[in-house]
């Protein structure tokens, strides 16, 4: 090979090596291109998963609560919550859509909005709180396009669609609020669970343009929004189902027996009573066997169409199988139950049944508080006074007999037993024993108590007069009727003050022995025991007894009652005092003043009866008071 042969195969070589250098530069940049290209590829992708995963998550914490126990504004608000924190939205809202017939006008009530600093500002901007506001649906507007056609409507017109829902607030001033925001676009998803419910989820956006991966991914969780509601509805249901009946569509036993205790205990917080309606239908049977089981059940349908009608929101009318109907009525004493029932009963009997005709019910009443305080007691004694009025005749109201009495009437047999055992009744022993026994005998057995109690007091006033009374006692009783004979009162007047004075008495006995001997002045509390007790002899023990008995009653009942109305009980004043009851308190006050008193000794008689007359026109009448000074000083003389 020639020298230039050499050379001319060292260049070809060159040029190869460096063609083949060349090709492999292009090679190596297209790889290098491209791997960029790949880069970019999966960073997107990345992005993409990772929004795909956002969304899973997001989508699966809503279902999470769509599924929990949790009210749907709170599922709808962590959905606007989710929109606005998780993908970069500025705000997210969802509206419902409300149609007035009256005013032929649509509103968008707003059911949850993202927590945005958005919402602060346009809340702030406009005066309005965006929670509650009523937004108005222009026609052909932006959203009612979106209804209208379920689309999504994205515009970037957004001083237009502010415009369309705030008409009354200015473009001008629209402009300038969006101007402080960095909203470019509004998105709006329509939502159509069903026929009935319409909404909105509207999405504020930084960016002017949309691309259709964000369009699906809204309506995924308008969706989901849709879902929600749906749940929600029939969550609501199924609790309906749950407490109420099902022919009659009034609340069930378990309903009624649940709210019964909740009210029992704000009755008692509040010591308010609140009462029981309880109906029967009459003849049911007859129905039922004259025109047929469906005929009932139309009697019963009819019943509890009344029911319905006649309660208030708050009462809790309720149908616990067959035809044993009850009625909570909160807040409602004797009185009000009473009425309630009447117009009830009114109410059924003015029905006119297809074929049957009238039908009517019987009706019980019991008052939480007034007939009893034990809520084991209420619906037995709803059941008995519904009874009586079976009883009585039906198609009526009959209220529940006392129970309250009873325990008060416990008390009373319980207290006669201690005054009999202290025996500071001056009572032969014979009879003391057998009335300790007619006692304890009714006390056990719970059986004939008022009997017991009217035969007891009967027997004591029949031997307690005045020959038994001890040396004070005595003397005041002469004293007082001396008195009245003075002051030259009828016979019959002078008959009742006697017998008054000697009741008067067993109401002090009746008393506590640690209240009535104690050394020192009394406590608040003992005061308050003591100032009941002319009522407690009277009212409680001696009403039944008869009429001469309520002809002294007042006498008793009054006899703590002072001149300038600073007594008691009924804080009466002056002539409404019976002159009876002055004069059972002055020649009271007299004996207290002239004897001895486990607290002081006693006052002389002209000491006593100064401290009687200082206290003219306050507890006692002055003229009476003079007329007794003057008795008592010419019986001296
Ligand atoms: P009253 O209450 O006035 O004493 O007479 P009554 O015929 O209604 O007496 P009772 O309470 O003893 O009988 C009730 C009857 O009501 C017994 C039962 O056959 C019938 N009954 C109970 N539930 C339904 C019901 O849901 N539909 C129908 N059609 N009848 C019912
Ligand atoms: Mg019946």
């Amino acid at each position: 090979m020639s020298f230039i042969d050499k050379i001319v195969s060292l260049i070809n070589t060159v040029n190869r090596f460096e063609a083949s250098v060349s090709s492999t530069k292009t090679t190596y940049l297209e790889i290098y291109e491209k791997n960029i290209q790949l880069e970019k590829e999966i960073l997107e992708r990345t992005n993409e998963l990772e929004k795909a995963n956002k969304t899973f998550v997001t989508l699966q914490n809503i279902w999470d609560m769509m599924n929990s126990d949790k009210p749907l504004s709170s599922v709808l608000t962590s959905i606007a919550e989710g929109l606005k924190g998780e993908f970069g939205y500025i705000h997210a809202s969802i509206l419902k859509l409300e149609i007035d017939k009256f005013e032929n006008k649509q509103f968008l009530i707003s059911r949850a909005i993202s927590k945005s600093k958005f919402a602060q500002k346009l809340s702030q901007a406009f005066g309005i709180n965006i929670s509650f506001n009523k937004f108005q649906n222009k026609k052909d507007g932006y959203i009612d396009k979106a209804l209208s056609n379920n689309e999504v409507v994205h515009t970037t017109q957004c001083v237009n669609f502010f415009s369309q829902i705030l008409p009354s607030i200015s473009l001008n001033t629209l402009e300038s609020f969006l101007k402080t925001t960095n909203v470019e676009s509004i998105i709006i998803v329509p939502i159509l669970p069903n026929q009935e419910q319409k909404g909105i989820l509207i999405v504020y956006s930084s960016r002017s343009e949309i691309k259709q991966n964000e369009i699906n991914f809204l309506k995924l969780f308008a969706h989901q929004i849709e879902q929600a509601i749906v749940i929600a509805g029939l969550f609501e249901k199924v609790k309906k189902q749950a407490i109420t009946d099902p022919l009659t569509e009034l609340y069930n036993r378990r309903y009624f027996e649940e709210s019964l205790y909740r009210e029992i205990d704000r009755s008692r917080r509040q010591n308010q009573p609140f009462s029981i309606i309880s109906i029967d239908l009459d003849y049911l049977k007859k129905i039922n066997d004259k025109y047929g089981h469906q005929y009932g059940d139309l009697a019963i349908s009819t019943i509890s169409k009344v029911i319905k009608e006649n309660a208030r929101s708050v009462d809790i009318p309720s149908r616990f199988g067959g035809e044993e109907f009850n009625i909570l009525l909160p807040q409602v004493d004797s009185v009000g139950a009473k009425l309630a029932a009447e117009r009830i009963r009114v109410a059924i009997a003015s029905e006119k049944i297809n074929t049957i005709g009238q039908i009517t019910a019987s009706i019980g009443v019991v008052t939480f508080l007034e007939n009893t305080d034990n809520p084991d007691e209420l619906l037995e004694l709803a059941d008995q006074a519904m009874y009586k009025a079976k009883i009585n005749g039906r198609n009526q109201v009959c209220v529940s007999k006392n129970k309250m009495h009873s325990n008060w009437q416990e008390i009373a047999l319980k207290a006669f037993l201690d005054i009999l055992a202290s025996k500071k009744l001056p009572l032969p022993d014979a009879l003391t024993k057998s009335l300790t026994d007619t006692l304890n005998k009714s006390l056990i057995e719970g059986k004939n108590t008022n009997e017991t109690l009217y035969g007891v007091v009967d027997s004591i006033i029949q031997t307690y007069n005045y020959n038994h009374l001890n040396g004070e006692t005595k003397q005041k009783v002469q004293t007082a009727l001396h008195f009245a004979k003075f002051l030259e009162l009828q016979k019959e007047e002078i008959d009742d003050l006697k017998i008054a004075l000697l009741l008067y008495d067993i109401g002090n006995v009746m008393l506590p022995e640690e209240i009535f001997n104690k050394p020192k002045r009394l406590t608040y509390e003992e005061k308050l025991k003591m100032q009941k007790h002319p009522l407690i002899a009277t009212k409680e023990l001696l009403e039944p007894l008869g009429s001469k008995i309520s002809e002294i009653m007042p006498i008793i009942e009054n006899h703590h009652e002072n001149w300038d109305g600073t007594g008691y009980p009924y804080k009466k004043s002056g002539k409404a005092i019976p002159i009876t009851s002055q004069i059972i308190l002055l020649v009271d006050a007299y004996y207290a003043l002239i004897n001895n008193r486990p607290y002081r000794n006693a006052y002389s008689k002209e000491e006593a009866l100064k401290i009687l007359k200082k206290d003219s026109n306050k507890k006692w009448d002055s003229k009476l008071v003079d007329k007794f000074l003057y008795m008592i000083e010419n019986e001296q003389q």
